[in-house]
């Protein structure tokens, strides 16, 4: 009989290992497909305005000498408005790579929550205005923090570019600051499209657009807000969205006053 238990916890323990070791397939497995994913969004993301600039030079070169100056002029400055874009999406890749939680760490120091916010949303206004949009500030508490500056300034500016990207004209962005002993909180509000419920848990993936002309239209890459998360995930803060179909969009920003690493 002891034998035969003993053959028994053997056996057991293999099960557990096979399926311990399984765990573990299934989950690398899930990692190489999202890195797969990634790097085909990347190529794809990437192409598209290649392909529009090699049309577009095609075409000039196509018609040799005979191309009327407007037209020229007009094809030059539908290339340099791809140039610009394959820009902001490299840099913003660059910035994604940055805040690789395990690649880059945090320099931080003592910030100014108020003052930071005021900054942002200064350097903001003339955005907003081309809609006539309202930026509102409203701050309960006087918030220092151990943060990292550029970081989080990249992180909530992309929040607050967001609540004007996708607003309807004369509407407003609300940023409120708070604080309690250990956190302070962030939250910016808008008043504009909103998120559908079955897009709000794929927002924060990277390329991920709801409406990609609009997206695109207003410069976007789908990469803010994966930028963002990182960045808050980074201070070991917390990020959430409540939005609401044609009524309006919350984030909500949670971060420890004390860094701690
Ligand atoms: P993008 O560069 O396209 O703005 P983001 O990662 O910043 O990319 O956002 C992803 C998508 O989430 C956007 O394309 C947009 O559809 C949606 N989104 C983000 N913020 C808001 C907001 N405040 N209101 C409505 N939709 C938003």
């Amino acid at each position: 009989h002891e034998d035969e238990s003993i053959e028994e916890t053997g056996f057991l323990e293999i099960r557990r290992i096979v399926s311990r070791f399984n765990e573990i397939l299934t989950r690398m497995q899930v990692l190489e497909d999202s890195r797969k994913e990634f790097v085909s969004n990347v190529s794809h993301e990437l192409k598209t305005p290649m392909t529009s600039m090699k049309v577009l030079a095609d075409s000039l070169l196509q018609q040799g000498d005979q191309v009327p100056a407007e037209l020229y002029r007009e094809f030059m400055s539908d290339m340099v408005k791809e140039i610009d874009r394959e820009n902001v999406i490299i840099s913003d890749l660059l910035s994604l790579v940055k805040m690789d939680k395990k690649a880059s760490k945090l320099e931080i120091s003592n910030v100014d929550i108020n003052e930071l916010l005021q900054i942002i949303m200064k350097r903001l206004k003339p955005i907003a205005a081309q809609r006539n949009i309202e930026l509102i500030f409203e701050s309960f508490r006087p918030v220092t923090a151990e943060i990292d500056e550029v970081k989080l300034t990249l992180a909530l500016s992309n929040l607050i570019e967001n609540g004007i990207k996708y607003n309807k004209d004369n509407g407003w962005v609300r940023v409120s600051v708070n604080a309690d002993h250990k956190y302070f909180y962030v939250k910016v509000a808008d008043a504009g499209v909103g998120i559908p419920e079955d897009c709000q848990d794929r927002v924060f993936d990277r390329f991920y657009r709801v409406d990609k002309a609009r997206s695109r239209d207003t410069g976007g890459t789908g990469l803010g807000l994966a930028i963002t998360q990182n960045a808050v995930l980074m201070h070991k803060g917390e990020i959430k969205l409540y939005s609401k179909l044609g009524e309006g969009t919350t984030f909500t920003v949670r971060i420890p006053l004390k860094y701690n690493a």
